[in-house]
């Protein structure tokens, strides 16, 4: 009865999504506190206090009839000027309301942008490891993902193979940083390497190609770095944000998409992507979170929480024997399989209650994913019960 298009999406359901439904099922037979399930990136340090004053204040004091009403298939005005003004006050960028659309997070936003830019048989280009979600998205408007191989050494995009993955029928690369699952943060050099190999490109095949900047953890990095703005460096990108993760608030579904003046047309791709939402049955954004957003566009959550955890299980892994590079920003450790068959390290840790995921649910083999968007009780707890998972894994080795 189900459609062809639908019929493999259905055998290869989400690992990620299977996990935590093993996650439910083992914390209801051992208790929450018994199992350490590192497997979703759903954030677990609350929205900031603003929000939810925000909420009160909207709800209080706003007409009902505009705050729970249809509006503009592109967003409440006073959110899109809100943003737009943070934006430019940070990166020195120049949009206005105009240049910003609402979107029901970034899966939304990363699909009007495809939307508006495949036709059958185009390709879009990202870097593995890449979010599993990719391929469903650029499947959905009939499009092809080429996956560039990762570079395991520095999980920064391999631009050389990059640059020979490029052909005429290259629509769009989508790139994420910093990086799930990997937390890497791509340097001002690589990003002006890239723009350099998508100017000379588009010269040599006389095409246009759009870099989608997917960014939902914008926000979350460490140590100072710094994430530069990618609508710096090539006129022909799209933001695609999402307040999921920089305001904890998933569920709630609220983004945006971001598309710059100087892009090639600009004002046509903008008037598509109002519609691309109304037609991929979104209609809109969530009206009451627009409004929030209007009001808390530069609040934060507690980038500090993330950052202890992080170095606590960084630091307890590595200690165990376990290698893995230290994450820039996101919340996510990327960390090497001791089997070449990382499935085999997963079903081992299941044994000491952890879940992790497997790295081919992101293009990479021989990795696993955590998520250390916990408690920073469950960390510590789970400690003991990574130094036993080592001791198996490198007694068989
Ligand atoms: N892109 C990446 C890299 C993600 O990790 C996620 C969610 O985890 C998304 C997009 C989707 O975000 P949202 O929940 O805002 O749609």
């Amino acid at each position: 009865m189900i459609s062809e298009k639908m019929k493999p999406l259905l055998h290869n359901n989400s690992a990620i999504r299977m996990m935590f439904e093993e996650g439910s099922r083992m914390k209801a037979l051992y208790g929450e506190d018994q199992v350490y399930d590192f497997s979703l990136g759903n954030p677990n340090v609350p929205a900031p206090p603003e929000v939810k004053q925000a909420i009160l204040d909207i709800l209080e004091t706003q007409d009902p009839v505009y705050v729970h009403g249809y509006m503009s298939n592109a967003g409440f005005p006073e959110t899109r000027k809100a943003i737009a003004g943070s934006l430019n006050r940070r990166f020195g960028t120049c949009f206005c309301e105009k240049n910003i659309l609402m979107t029901v997070g970034a899966a939304s936003g990363l699909n009007a942008a495809l939307k508006i830019l495949l036709n059958p048989g185009d390709r879009v280009i990202t870097f593995a490891p890449y979010f599993v979600e990719y391929g469903s998205y650029v499947a959905n408007y009939d499009g092809e993902l080429a996956v560039v191989p990762p570079d395991t050494e520095t999980f920064q995009p391999d631009l050389e193979a990059f640059a020979k993955t490029i052909d005429e029928k290259t629509k769009a690369v989508i790139i994420n940083t910093p990086h799930n699952p990997t937390g890497v943060i791509y340097s001002e050099e690589t990003l002006r390497r890239l723009a350099d190999i998508l100017e000379q490109k588009q010269r040599e095949l006389g095409t246009t190609i759009f870099l989608i900047s997917d960014e939902p953890y914008r926000e979350l990095a460490y140590d100072g770095a710094v994430v530069p703005y990618v609508t710096q460096y090539y006129r022909n990108t799209m933001v695609v944000y999402s307040y999921s993760k920089s305001l904890s608030l998933p569920g709630e579904r609220i983004g945006y998409l971001a598309i710059p003046d100087e892009a090639e047309d600009a004002e046509q791709l903008l008037a598509a992507a109002a519609i691309a939402i109304r037609v991929s049955g979104a209609v809109n954004a969530p009206s009451l979170m627009q409004l929030v957003i209007a009001r808390c566009v530069d609040a934060a959550v507690d980038v500090a929480y993330y950052d202890r955890n992080r170095n606590a299980l960084y630091n307890g892994l590595i200690s165990c024997g376990f290698t893995c590079a230290k994450p820039q920003g996101a919340f996510y450790l990327f960390v090497k399989s001791p089997f070449a068959d990382e499935t085999k390290f997963c079903e081992m840790a299941k044994k000491y209650h952890i879940l992790m995921v497997p790295g081919r649910s992101f293009a990479c083999p021989g990795y696993v994913r955590l998520a250390y968007c916990v408690s920073y009780e469950t960390i510590q707890n789970s400690l003991p019960a990574f130094q036993a998972l080592a001791r198996e894994c490198f007694a068989e080795k």
